[in-house]
C-alpha cells in the first residue's frame, strides 16, 4: 500500500514517535492526543481492518496493546482508559490500516460514545448468536 500513511510510518519514510515495537506491531503517538498519552498500536504488515488480520498480528497487537496500555497507566496515571478501534467508514475508520486506540480518561474530558441500547428478548439473542456461530469457520492460526 504505497500510499498509506502508516505503512509509511512502519517503514520510516513518514515520522512518528515511536513507544514499542515487536515483529508484527508498532506502538507510535497519534499526533492528535485526544489525552496525554494517546497511543497508537497498528500492524506493521498492511491490513486494512480487523476482518484481515491473521492469527500472529492479532497476537501482536493484543500483546502490545496490554504492555503499553500499563506503561500508560504508570506514566499517565489517568482515571480510566479506552481501548478503541473501528472498522469501516460507517464506524468512524478514517485510516484504512489496522489499528487500536489506547486512550487515557479522565471524567469530563469530553470524549463521547453512546450506546443506544435495544434490549431484545432472549429468543432475538438466540437467533443472532446462530447467525454468527454458522460464519465462525475455521481458527485464524
Ligand atoms: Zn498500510
Amino acid at each position: 500500500m504505497s500510499d498509506c500513511v502508516f505503512c509509511k510510518i512502519v517503514t520510516g519514510q513518514m515520522p512518528s514517535t515511536r513507544v514499542f515495537e515487536d515483529e508484527h506491531s508498532l506502538a507510535f503517538m497519534d499526533i492528535g492526543q485526544v489525552n496525554p498519552g494517546h497511543v497508537l498500536v497498528a500492524v506493521k504488515k498492511h491490513a486494512d481492518n480487523l476482518y484481515a488480520l491473521d492469527g500472529a498480528q492479532a497476537a501482536a497487537v493484543a500483546r502490545a496493546s496490554v504492555r503499553v496500555a500499563r506503561a500508560i497507566r504508570d506514566a499517565f496515571k489517568p482515571e480510566g482508559l479506552s481501548v478503541y478501534q473501528a472498522n469501516g467508514k460507517a464506524a468512524g475508520q478514517t485510516v484504512f490500516h489496522y489499528h487500536v486506540h489506547l486512550l487515557p480518561r479522565h471524567a469530563g474530558d469530553g470524549m463521547e460514545l453512546t450506546w443506544p441500547v435495544k434490549n431484545p428478548p432472549r429468543e432475538m439473542l438466540e437467533d443472532y448468536a446462530a447467525k454468527i456461530r454458522a460464519g465462525l469457520g475455521k481458527p485464524i492460526g
